[in-house]
């Protein structure tokens, strides 16, 4: 009988074991430690890359904001949910992204759905890079244009799609991520901003993966994450101010879903702050990125996330449990999240990690390589 229920048996035992995906209670014990399963690991697997998350003063920011405005904002934005953090959050943002204006969605993924699919439309072309998140291709999907991948950071490629298609297509979008999610690598943004100018196309930049950093390029839009280097929870897009109103107007994932509560708004607030007034803290997790890569001969990482490439999904999901019996979590990242045969562990470095605890991830690490000739 085709019951959904035996449909979706039918199609779970398509995947094989390496495929399938298990959520599992990862309880927070500090900025860098988890305790699963009754045991406390080390963790590098995360995206608190500054350490803010768990940050005194972050949360009692929230906390405060909870007590007095309560747990939810009660409407979406256009409604009643535009409760007074908004204001200062987005101008706090604009400032940070040096644009006109901010708009906070929900998260980082409302964003990037709302932000496409609101400028783009029939008879557009969307210019992506090939390893783009999903919600900038879920984006395009419904804006209706057209998309087409360039080469991985590869500027010359992209240069000759647009002279073989720009005029085609009323309007141009080029997006790319300024720190790619699964690799740790930056991309061309000079090359791609000039390429924007020369063709009459647009630059969308996602900064979900910055620490806080000025680029050398100010793009059309911004889009970011409050969930990351941030610490908490929202997404964001920065522009100019017509492009945020039009924004208000037409973003479907902003208009049609509920504002953030308040106390969210203000921890993010607060860690923005924290974000600029300790740059610091940016350097302490970049600095032990590169001092890993390096140990381990790997090329220098040019941020916080470092990927160890292991192949197979078996192997990553084999080092990945190797690790944790070192009393170490990091997750092995297998396809279709990253191309095939480029499974994972995604290493990433954070400001609360210490010397000597990065140190034991190498040491780890290079254990299990020796394990495993
Ligand atoms: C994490 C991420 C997002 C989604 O942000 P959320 O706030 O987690 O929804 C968008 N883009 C990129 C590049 C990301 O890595």
């Amino acid at each position: 009988m085709s019951t959904i229920t035996n449909i979706c048996i039918e199609r779970l035992n398509e995947l094989n074991a390496s495929q399938r995906r298990f959520l599992r209670d990862c309880e927070p014990v500090s900025p860098v430690q988890v305790r699963v399963d009754g045991k406390n690991y080390l963790s590098f697997a995360g995206n608190d890359y500054l350490g803010l998350r768990m940050h005194p003063a972050v949360v009692d920011a929230g906390v405060n904001v909870a007590t007095h405005y309560g747990a939810g904002s009660g409407a979406s934005r256009l409604v009643t949910g535009n409760h007074p953090l908004y204001g200062p959050l987005e101008a706090a943002l604009a400032e940070y992204k040096h644009t006109e204006a901010a708009l906070v969605f929900g998260s980082g993924y409302l964003a990037n759905i709302g932000v496409v699919a609101s400028l783009m439309g029939e008879g557009d072309l969307i210019l992506a890079d090939k390893l783009v998140h999903a919600c900038i291709l879920d984006g395009a999907r419904l804006s209706g244009a057209t998309l087409k991948r360039f080469k991985h950071n590869d500027a010359a490629h992209a240069q000759t799609l647009l002279q073989a298609h720009r005029s085609a297509y009323r309007h141009v979008l080029i997006v790319t991520e300024s720190i790619f999610s699964m690799d740790g690598d930056r991309a061309p943004l000079v090359e791609l901003s000039k390429l924007a100018r020369e063709h009459h196309a647009w630059l969308m930049v996602d900064d979900a993966h910055g620490l806080g950093e000025d680029y050398e390029v100010q793009p059309d839009i911004w889009v970011g994450t409050l969930s990351k280097a941030i610490g908490g929870y929202g997404g964001y897009v920065a522009a100019s101010n017509p492009v945020i109103d039009l924004l208000t107007n037409h973003a479907r994932s902003l208009i049609f879903s509920t504002g953030l509560p308040p106390a969210v708004c203000a921890s993010a607030l607060a860690a923005l702050r924290f974000m600029k007034a300790e740059p610091e803290r940016a350097d302490k997790a970049s600095n032990h990125a590169r001092h890993f890569t390096k140990e381990l001969g790997l090329s220098l990482a040019e941020s916080a996330i470092v990927p160890l490439i292991t192949g197979s999904a078996e192997s990553a999901l084999a080092l990945s449990e190797k690790l944790k019996t070192h009393g170490i979590w990091a997750t092995a990242i297998r396809p279709p999240t990253v191309p095939a045969n480029t499974a994972r562990l995604r290493l990433t470095f954070s400001a609360e990690h210490s010397d000597e605890e990065v140190q034991a991830l190498i040491s780890a690490i290079k254990a299990a390589q020796k394990d495993a000739i």
